[in-house]
């Protein structure tokens, strides 16, 4: 025998899982994501001890045909895209296919979904890839998807784990930004029994500044909107006298996909150049939208980072719009809001 062997799918699964699944907010990324996805409209997250003991996300999208619950555990098996070609057209949160199986290797995992409003679905119980129920069960439309003991089966990951607090505010960061993303839909995210957010899911992104910044946040910030022939740019950044102590108070959109991008960020603190002070940093929300083939998503296996094709026209286009939303409407101190 040769000294190479092809992994068993079950450990294969589990690497693969590494990538994917770093820590509890990575699941709920991964679920939550493929609940907007789905078109839901109201999603609700619920989780125990930031995390680890407990995660559940339940929504009222399209649901998961009967014929399709296994498969949906399998990997690469997506519904998103189906060609080389859709690569390159991504409007979807999700598309590689990967994350179910991912997840189901590190925990035991009880999914209860339904695609039609039959009252009728499947319920699928799997612990550690390993399918221990497959069955029709009472449902309603939707998805219903549990993750119990994450790593329980991957010790050496369980031990990297922070504490429950730094767990729960990963998971926090990622549900603002989602939020903010999408304020059609309504989130609630609950921990250890007590509701830490709870959007309306009115459509309106000054709500959702005010139900995650607090209602003074949202009163100092200013409108954003202006399109080039490649661009269009919705939003609102803070005027100035609101700052904050770091970036994380940024939120950059492109397409509906929450990302992180320094030229963004850059030109953003470009255009507010010596308004802010030293160290201080604006709130924003700023929602890019372009075709798909000018944003190149496929570059991070998280899918937080992306490359664009035409840099530097897109940030000169940032810098100029918020440098004119910010010229004029500096508050002065004592003189109250500008007309
Ligand atoms: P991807 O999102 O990349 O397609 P996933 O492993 O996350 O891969 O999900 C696999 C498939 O399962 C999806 O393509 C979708 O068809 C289905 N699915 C997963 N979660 C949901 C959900 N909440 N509602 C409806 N369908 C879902
Ligand atoms: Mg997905």
């Amino acid at each position: 025998m040769g000294l190479i062997q092809v992994l068993d799918e079950h450990i294969a699964n589990q690497i693969a899982a590494g990538e994917v699944v770093e820590r509890p907010s990575s699941v709920v990324k991964e679920l939550v994501e493929n609940s907007v996805d789905a078109g839901s409209t109201v999603i609700d997250v619920t989780i125990e001890e930031g995390g680890l003991a407990f995660i559940r996300v339940s929504d009222n999208g399209s649901g998961i045909g009967k014929e399709d619950c296994e498969t949906a555990f399998e990997r690469h098996a997506t519904s998103k895209i189906a060609s080389g070609k859709d690569l390159f057209q991504i409007r979807t949160l999700g598309f590689r296919g990967e994350a179910l199986p991912s997840i189901a290797a590190v925990s035991k995992v009880e999914l209860i979904s339904s695609a039609a409003s039959s009252g009728l679905g499947r319920r699928i119980v799997i612990e550690g890839g390993k399918r221990l129920i497959s069955e029709d069960a009472a449902a309603s439309k939707g998805t219903e998807f549990t993750v119990r003991e994450l790593f329980f089966n991957t010790p050496a990951r369980l031990k990297y784990m922070k504490t429950i607090q730094t767990e729960l505010g990963h998971i926090s960061d990622f549900m603002y930004r989602l939020a903010l993303a999408h304020p059609g839909i309504s989130f609630s995210l609950k921990h250890n029994g007590s509701l830490l957010i709870q959007t309306l899911g009115n459509g309106d992104v000054l709500q959702v500044i005010a139900a995650i910044y607090g209602k003074a946040a949202a009163k100092a910030m200013l409108p954003v909107e202006a399109e080039s022939l490649d661009y269009q740019l919705k939003g609102y950044i803070s005027s100035p006298e609101l700052t904050r102590s770091n970036r994380n108070g940024i939120t950059t959109l492109v397409n509906g996909r929450y990302i992180k991008n320094y030229g963004i960020v850059n030109a953003m603190l470009r255009a507010y150049h010596t308004l802010l002070p030293i160290n201080r940093y604006p709130l924003a929300v700023l929602d890019l939208q372009m075709h798909p083939t000018l944003v190149d998503v496929n570059v991070h296996p998280a899918k937080l980072e992306v490359r664009f094709s035409k840099d530097a026209e897109l940030s000169e286009f940032l810098e100029q719009t918020l440098a004119r939303t910010l010229k004029g409407k500096v508050l002065i101190p004592g003189a109250g809001p500008a007309p």
